[in-house]
């Protein structure tokens, strides 16, 4: 067997008439950017969600960048974030001038300690971004309570969780917004980039309205800086397809989590989905000591697997500036050595999943 970690082609084969007909249909319009397919979208990602407004944006770090800025975060504020993360969730708060302040996770869930965050809190906090990282949502009550103590904003990043709810609430309808990403590989990916911004706040998604449009709301009308950031006509036509299959796909994600976690759970730390909590495995985790050979084992026998994430972003290179050592968030550390995801994509068969499993168990049981 050789295994891929990840197949689009497969949901591409499944969707194929359907999908192949949209775009069609908006090839034919002549109407590429903005448009009925767009502002469809966002109603139903809107409903989906249960948030009052949905913004298309160009990709998940634009939907962070242009929220940070309708949220008012400027050249010198803190905004406290988890070190455990792809680098677009701090990367946007240094872009604009801003500090980011790295606070440890929790060894269960890898998200953002929420007993950690108000020890970081400073005059000049203005913003905490909470990762719902692998597709378990960080603690959403606990972090929007410290937020209120202290005014501050948050904006979730929900880039990997899409779906995810904490006693059938969505992600994205806690904080002041709610930023998803369409990468391909994200649980709905479009055929290229995309992202959004949902809020219930009308102010914040008039701002963003505005930013993803060179500042302006009528044409040739600028009032404030922009960008270029919106969603394309094509993109939001195939993630309108793709959303109707959304819940079925966290379906089968969920059942390939259970089967592993299951025949695992003996051998390595399986992931935990907190009770309340929907988790929609955007990746499937495991922590083991022997993570590299492991890893080497499963490549030498056609199974893929990849480390999410290698470095914590307080040890990358561009966030030295910032000032922080080795040994400054153990947690974030020590599972970045002992972290590895399993393929966990929708469309990997029955067959694919067993011969994942033997094949670690193998590992353990031989050597
Ligand atoms: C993918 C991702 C992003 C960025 O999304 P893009 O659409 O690739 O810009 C931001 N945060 C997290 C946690 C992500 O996984």
């Amino acid at each position: 067997m050789n295994l891929p970690f990840l197949d689009l082609t497969r949901q591409y084969r499944e969707l194929k008439n359907e999908i192949d007909e949209v775009i069609q249909r908006v090839v034919a319009s002549g109407r590429y950017i903005g448009g009925d397919e767009v502002s469809l979208f966002e109603e139903e990602a809107a409903r989906y969600a249960s948030v009052k407004n949905a913004v298309g944006v160009s990709s998940g770090t634009d939907a962070l960048l242009v929220s940070l800025m309708a949220a008012g975060v400027q050249s010198g504020d803190e905004v406290i974030t988890t070190p455990f993360t792809f680098i677009a969730s701090a990367e946007v708060i240094s872009f604009l001038g801003a500090k980011p302040v790295f606070v440890d996770i929790e060894e269960d869930t890898f998200n953002i300690d929420p007993d950690l965050i108000e020890s970081h809190i400073t005059e000049r906090t203005a913003c905490i971004i909470p990762v719902h990282i692998f597709g378990h949502m960080a603690d959403m009550r606990r972090i929007t309570a410290v937020a209120k103590k202290y005014q501050l904003k948050v904006i979730e990043d929900a880039a990997q969780a899409i779906g995810a709810s904490i006693e059938d609430q969505k992600a994205c309808s806690f904080g002041d917004a709610g930023c998803l990403s369409f990468f391909p590989s994200k649980n709905l990916g479009a055929f290229g980039d995309g992202g959004m911004v949902l809020t219930d706040s009308d102010g914040i998604a008039v701002e963003v309205r505005k930013l993803k449009e060179h500042g302006s709301e009528k044409r040739y009308h600028h009032s404030m800086v922009g960008l270029n950031a919106r969603l394309d006509a094509i993109q939001a036509a195939i993630l309108r397809v793709k959303l109707r299959h959304l819940e079925q796909w966290a379906q089968m994600r969920i059942s390939h989590a259970t089967a592993y976690n299951e025949r695992l759970g003996e051998f390595v730390k399986v992931p935990v989905s907190k009770d309340g909590y929907g988790h929609v495995f955007n990746q499937y985790s495991i922590l083991t000591k022997k993570r590299d050979e492991l890893r080497k084992y499963l490549q030498e026998r056609g199974v893929p697997t990849v480390v999410y994430y290698p470095i914590p972003l307080h040890l990358q290179e561009v966030f030295q500036y910032l000032g922080y050592r080795k040994g400054d968030f153990p947690i974030s550390e020590e599972v970045s050595t002992r972290i590895l995801s399993l393929p966990v994509f929708p469309e990997l068969s029955q067959d694919e999943r067993d011969y994942i499993i033997e094949t670690i168990l193998s590992f353990f049981t031989t050597s």
